[in-house]
């Protein structure tokens, strides 16, 4: 991706989300700190967040698969490219047809609905933006490992991300940009019993300028 300038970095701990500004032209880089970590990704474009959004159902349309990774982009609801992925470690191994984890699925699924959720974090997050839960887009949930099986359940095995692993996004217009690192930690649910391989870890954000 050439020579960058870190402008900004924002730490995510663990089963919490964060919020940001990401101006076209630069790059984002979604760093899975310790390995084996799904994060939520949602975006908006800044100058109308309610009219454009990050869309990983327009991405399966225009990608015609949902392993995207390097050499393609992430759509937006307009439709239209909103991220260019430059590099990607995952190799295309990211969700884009879950919804965020959300406490009435920990409820069903778990008995626990007080959980940590991504639907939580990422309201909160885009909360300085004027933005609420109504708001929210389905997320791209980087680095998931969900598949569909021949008998058509969903299943997922852990993230095939190591320690620094990442993935790096150019934007390609203004966007307000949400992340929460999945704090998914039930192992003895049918579903993602290795959603976030060990546990929940945290994630790191860089926002960079190309040279
Ligand atoms: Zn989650």
């Amino acid at each position: 991706m050439g020579d960058t300038t870190v402008v900004e970095t924002i730490h995510v701990p663990a089963r919490e989300g964060r919020a940001c500004t990401v101006r076209a032209g630069q790059l984002l880089k979604v760093i899975d700190v310790e390995g084996q970590q799904v994060v939520d990704l949602i975006a908006f474009n800044a100058d109308a967040p309610r009219e454009e959004k990050l869309s990983g159902a327009h991405t399966a349309n225009f990608n015609l698969d949902v392993r995207a990774s390097v050499g393609s982009y992430f759509w937006s609801s307009q439709p239209r490219p909103m991220f260019e992925i430059l590099e990607d470690d995952a190799k295309g191994v990211h969700d884009y047809f879950y919804a965020a984890c959300s406490a009435p699925q920990y409820e069903a699924q778990t008995g626990d609905g007080d959980h940590p959720n991504c639907r939580d974090n990422l309201t909160r997050a885009v909360e300085p933006f004027g933005l609420g839960v109504l708001d929210l887009p389905n997320p791209i949930n980087l680095f998931q490992n969900t598949f569909i099986r021949a008998d058509g359940k969903v299943d997922a095995d852990a993230p095939v991300t190591g320690p620094g692993d990442s993935i790096v996004l150019r934007a390609l217009v203004d966007v307000i940009v949400a992340v929460s690192t999945c704090p998914w930690d039930s192992p003895d649910t049918d579903f993602g019993r290795a959603i976030n391989g060990p546990g929940p870890s945290p994630a790191r954000l860089e926002i960079l300028d190309p040279a």
